[in-house]
């Protein structure tokens, strides 16, 4: 058979069931990895920000989503911003209802121009569009470099 034909009928199709042991190494390359380390070890927040036309991305951007240019000038940020937007999910990834209702954000920290997505913790009732939030991390012991050594975020 050609490399190229299609099979159109199903009982010509060959399944072979199995395993392939696979490894991996992934890496948030360079332009995350001191974001992720600054998090860990320091608990601080660290974007960039654009030479040309100053947008200020968190996490941080090899290149500016505006105009293209390649960024390489760092900024420290606060552990605080604003609320942009949030939804309260009653039910998990798989549908299946949560035992207390989840808040998810848009947080865009003071000094930034773009928003990330993170937990709002705390009641919903306590919660609302445009209102202040600040960081609540783990404990520095339990940190692993990633976005959940962010516990989320608390209206302040
Ligand atoms: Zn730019």
């Amino acid at each position: 058979m050609a490399v190229l034909r299609k099979r159109n009928r199903r009982e010509d199709q060959i399944f072979v069931e199995g395993n392939i042991p696979m490894e991996y190494l992934y890496t948030v390359g360079p332009t995350l990895e001191p974001f992720f380390r600054k998090l860990k070890d320091k608990g601080e927040f660290n974007g960039v920000k654009c030479g040309r036309c100053g947008t200020v991305y968190v996490p941080p951007s090899l290149f500016c989503e505006a105009c293209f240019e390649k960024m390489t000038k760092n900024v420290k940020l606060p552990s605080k911003g604003i609320l942009e937007s949030y939804t309260v999910a009653h039910y998990d990834h798989l549908g299946e209802p949560l035992s207390k209702p989840e808040i998810w954000g848009l947080i865009r920290l003071d000094g930034a121009d773009t928003p990330f997505v993170h937990r709002i913790l705390g009641d919903p009732k306590n919660v609302e569009l445009g209102c202040q939030v600040k960081v609540k991390l783990k404990a520095k012991a339990k940190r692993t470099g990633s976005m959940n050594d962010i516990d989320g975020f608390v209206p302040a």
